[in-house]
C-alpha cells in the first residue's frame, strides 16, 4: 500500500479530510488537478464561513492549504483518470500512469460549471463569454456585461462585477431567486445593475469577441436583442463524478451527486464521498469542510475495524 487514505480533490472537503487523517496519525495524499481551495480560490468574497468576517477566497483557500502543509499531507497536482478497487485495495491512476494505492479513499472532486448550451456560448468562450467572475472580471472594466442565473453564485459574482462594469444585467429565467435574500437586497441596490426577469439566453452572438445577447421573454414570448461586452454564466453545477464509472453499486441523485449519508459512507465499502459531490440541500463551505471532517474520520475508523 502506498497510503492509508487518498483524497480526490482539494477543495475544502478534501483537505479538512486531509487534516483529520492526518490528525489520526494516518497516511494520507491529496490528488488536485487544478487550484488548490477549488470554486472557493475561484469566489470573490466569502462573509459566511464563521470565525472569518469577510475574507477573499483567495485567501481562505491559502489558508487552508498552509493548514493541511501544517499537518504534511502531501499534494500531488495531478489529474486522477481512473479509480477502482480489488479485494480491499484502491487503485488510483493518475494522467500519467502512475497507479497509488490505499487501504481507503475519499472522493471530494466536486461540481463544474454548468453551460446554457446555446449557440456561441463554446465559440466565445475566453471572448466575452466566462464562468468566473473573479478570474475575468477585470478585463470588464467600465463595460457592459450580464450575469445569468438567480442562485448564489449569480448574486455574489454579480455583487463583485458591478463594482468594475459599467452596467450589468442580471439575467434570471423566473421572478423567484434560489439565492439568500441578502446577497438579492444587496445586487438591487447597485446604481448600475438591472435585473432582467422570465428571460432566458437564447443565443450569444459576436465577430472576433461577443457584442450582443439574444433573449427570449418567456411570458411574453418577445425575442430582443441585448448588447454586451460580456456574459458571466452562473446556472448551477454538475457533479464531477466520472472518475466513479468503475463502481457500479453507487447510487445518484436526479441530477447525479453522489448518495452518501452524513457521515459520507458510500455503497462500497471504504469509499467515502464528501462536499459538493455529495448529494444535499446545502453546499456551502461550511457543508464541505464538515463532509470533510466526516470523511477523515469514517476512513481512519473504517481502516481500524478492517486491516
Ligand atoms: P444554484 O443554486 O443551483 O442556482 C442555479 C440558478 O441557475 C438557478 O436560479 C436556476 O434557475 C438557474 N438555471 C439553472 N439552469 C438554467 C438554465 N439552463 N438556464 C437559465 N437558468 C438556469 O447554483 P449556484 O448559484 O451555482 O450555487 C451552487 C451551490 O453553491 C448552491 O448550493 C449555493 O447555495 C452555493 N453557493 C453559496 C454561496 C454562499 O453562500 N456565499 C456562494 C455561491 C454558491 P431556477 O431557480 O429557475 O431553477
Amino acid at each position: 500500500m502506498n497510503y492509508d487514505v487518498i483524497i480526490v480533490g482539494g477543495g475544502p472537503a478534501g483537505f479538512t479530510a486531509g487534516i483529520y487523517v492526518a490528525r489520526a496519525m494516518y497516511k494520507a495524499i491529496i490528488v488536485e488537478k487544478s487550484v488548490p481551495g477549488g470554486q472557493v480560490a475561484i469566489s470573490d468574497i466569502v462573509d459566511n464561513y464563521t470565525g472569518f468576517i469577510e475574507i477573499t477566497g483567495s485567501e481562505l483557500s491559502q489558508k487552508m492549504l498552509e493548514h493541511v502543509m501544517k499537518f504534511d499531507v502531501p499534494i500531488e497536482y495531478s489529474e486522477v483518470v481512473e479509480i477502482w478497487k480489488e479485494d480491499k485495495t484502491f487503485y488510483v491512476k493518475l494522467i500519467d500512469d502512475r497507479i497509488l494505492t490505499s487501504k481507503a479513499l475519499i472522493v471530494a472532486t466536486g461540481a463544474s460549471p454548468r453551460k446554457l448550451n446555446v449557440k456561441g456560448e463554446a465559440e466565445f468562450y475566453g471572448r466575452g463569454v466566462s464562468y468566473c467572475a473573479v478570474c475575468d472580471g477585470a478585463f470588464f472594466k467600465n463595460k457592459v456585461v450580464a450575469v445569468v442565473g438567480g442562485g448564489d453564485s449569480a448574486f455574489t459574482e454579480g455583487l463583485y462585477l458591478s463594482n468594475i462594469v459599467s452596467k450589468l444585467y442580471l439575467i434570471h429565467r423566473r421572478e423567484q431567486f434560489r439565492a439568500q435574500p441578502i446577497y438579492v437586497e444587496r445586487l438591487k441596490q447597485r446604481q448600475n445593475t438591472e435585473f432582467i426577469l422570465n428571460s432566458v439566453v437564447k443565443e450569444i452572438i459576436g465577430e472576433k469577441k461577443v457584442s450582443d445577447i439574444i433573449l427570449e421573454n418567456l411570458k411574453t414570448g418577445e425575442i430582443s436583442s441585448l448588447r454586451v461586452d460580456g456574459i458571466f454564466i452562473y446556472i448551477g453545477m454538475v457533479p464531477q463524478n466520472q472518475i466513479l464509472r468503475n463502481f457500479k453499486e453507487l447510487k445518484y441523485d436526479e441530477n447525479g451527486f453522489v448518495i452518501a449519508d452524513e457521515t459520507t459512507r458510500t455503497e462500497i465499502e471504504g469509499l467515502f464521498v464528501a462536499g459538493d459531490l455529495r448529494s444535499k440541500h446545502l453546499r456551502q463551505i461550511t457543508t464541505a469542510v464538515s463532509d470533510g471532517a466526516y470523511a477523515g474520520t469514517m476512513a481512519v475508523e473504517y481502516i481500524q475495524n478492517n486491516f
